[in-house]
């Protein structure tokens, strides 16, 4: 039974659509029309398109770790700890806390926005031997992780392990692998000058994808010109190849060339948070089906969007088009979404989701770039401001802006850093360890999670 007089509105997931709900909520709404709680495992709201920079070690991990409590107007009571299962009737969302404690927190609206995940496929080897670049501790092992290649096999004595540790290859040719690549061959060109026994051409970063085209989005011409600089910067980037099998010491690749490295960095997609599954609701592709209102069909106060949910692209012509999963939306759709779960709590109408692409900005380290915002085709240095200046204007606290913009002119002018910080030397560092996908529950153990507990308290 629901003891609070107040409507309890529950939102799952502090990314870009998540922390969007919630900062309109706590602005639009009055406190004592609705309390707000937030659940998520971290206390910040990561800046994802930035994260490629951390990994390359031109911005800090802090810079982009967006603090939740920066403001004290923020009311919003916050849940640390991620949601392993939601069941729908009995509106019930089962937490895993950070301190591994299983809660039931009920609710009367719900608002999942926990995004995605790295989308794997079966290929053998894969998930044991790869790390993704979808959280803060993934760019920051990366790091680690290139530079340590850099000093092994600079201290080694035998040829081909030095040639093994100096290979590096990137799997995707989205904007994520493509300034992954690009960002991460920057850092090691410029800190292999610092490591006068290791021979700069021994150093190879293969870029490959299983699509014809890198980053499709751009168009043909700038596609063509990202594909130039990255030739030009001695990166390796083979099309229509993908990966057969991976190994501790070596990757295969589809057309069988067979890779001697230590680093395969998978970036080919991603897919719907785990949460989705639990609630047994249908999907398109994994990504929960909702309304252009982002409201679940048939079901009362439930909400999605961002990337783990399909929400119609009414700014197509094509009726069965779906938003891309990009901050770009999800932030938009986050907005959309607080004035609808107002709307259904004042008894007002719901309104749709309409937001035309603005396009797509693609830093490629120092002054390269490739950029198409509002269909305008950028290269060099008016890319690279079109994308930093969009990246920096899209930061949410004043104290981010500033972090991120010291770290940029301190690249600028006293270059790479190549400081190894050993913080995660020998923990996991499998997809799953970064990524908690292997935390949720069925749609069964839900049930009995809720049940069992509603029987304890009787
Ligand atoms: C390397 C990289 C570069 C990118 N570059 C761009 C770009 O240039 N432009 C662009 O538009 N998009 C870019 N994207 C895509 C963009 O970041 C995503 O589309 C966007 O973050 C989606 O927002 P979201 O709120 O749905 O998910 P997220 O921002 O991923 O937020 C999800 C939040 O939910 C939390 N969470 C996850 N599971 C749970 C759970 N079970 N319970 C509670 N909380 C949970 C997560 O910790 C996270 O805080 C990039 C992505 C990556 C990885």
């Amino acid at each position: 039974m629901n003891t609070v007089t107040r409507p309890r509105i529950l939102v799952v997931g502090a990314g870009f659509a998540g922390v969007e709900c919630v900062r309109r909520l706590e602005r639009k709404l009055s406190p004592d029309e609705a309390d707000v709680t937030l659940v998520t495992p971290f206390a910040y709201q990561l800046y994802l398109p930035l994260l490629p920079q951390v990994a390359s070690g031109v911005l800090t991990p802090q810079s982009i770790a967006v603090s939740l409590r920066r403001s004290k107007k923020y009311r919003t009571r916050i849940i640390p700890g991620g949601a392993i299962g939601v069941d729908l009737k009995s509106k019930v969302c089962v937490i895993r806390t950070i301190t591994d404690e299983i809660i039931n927190e009920p609710y009367d609206y719900i608002v999942l926005a926990p995004g995605s995940i790295t989308r794997t496929f079966d290929i053998p080897g894969l998930t044991e031997h790869a790390f993704g670049m979808k959280t803060l501790a993934e760019a920051a092992y990366i790091r680690d992780h290139v530079i340590s290649q850099l000093d092994l096999a600079d201290a080694s004595q035998d040829p081909a392990e030095r040639a093994a540790r100096l290979q590096f290859v990137v799997v995707g040719g989205g904007y994520a692998g493509t300034e992954t690549a690009a960002c991460l061959q920057k850092l090691t060109h410029a800190a292999v000058k610092r490591y006068p026994r290791i021979d700069p051409s021994l150093i190879k970063w293969h870029l490959i994808d299983i699509a014809p085209k890198l980053m499709p989005e751009l168009g043909d011409k700038l596609g063509h010109s990202a594909q130039e600089i990255l030739r030009r910067r001695g990166i390796d980037v083979s099309l229509g190849v993908s990966i057969e099998k991976a190994g501790p010491e070596e990757v295969t690749f589809t057309d069988g060339r067979v890779i001697p490295t230590r680093t395969l960095i998978w970036t080919a997609g991603v897919v719907a948070s785990p949460l989705i599954a639990t609630l047994g609701a249908e999907t398109v592709r994994g990504r929960l089906a909702v309304t252009a209102e982002m409201t679940l069909p048939g079901q009362d106060g439930v909400f999605a969007l961002g990337d783990s949910a399909a929400v119609p692209d009414k700014a197509k012509d094509d009726d069965s088009a779906i938003c891309p999963p990009t901050a770009q939306h999800a932030m938009r759709q986050g907005k959309v979404v607080a004035d609808n779960v107002i709307a259904t709590l004042r008894g007002q109408a719901l309104k749709p989701y309409v937001h035309k692409d603005l396009g797509l900005v693609v830093d490629l380290g120092g002054t390269d770039a490739v950029s198409k915002p509002l269909g305008i085709e950028l290269r060099g240095l008016p890319a690279q401001f079109a994308a930093r200046g969009y990246h920096w204007a899209a930061l949410r606290t004043n104290v981010a802006k500033v972090r991120v913009a010291t770290n940029w002119t301190l690249n600028a002018i006293a270059g790479d850093d190549f400081v190894r910080t050993g913080f995660q030397a020998r923990k996991p560092a499998k997809l799953k360890d970064f990524e908690y996908t292997d935390a949720y529950l069925t749609p069964e153990q839900v049930r009995k999670q809720v049940e069992g507990t509603r029987a304890l308290d009787q």
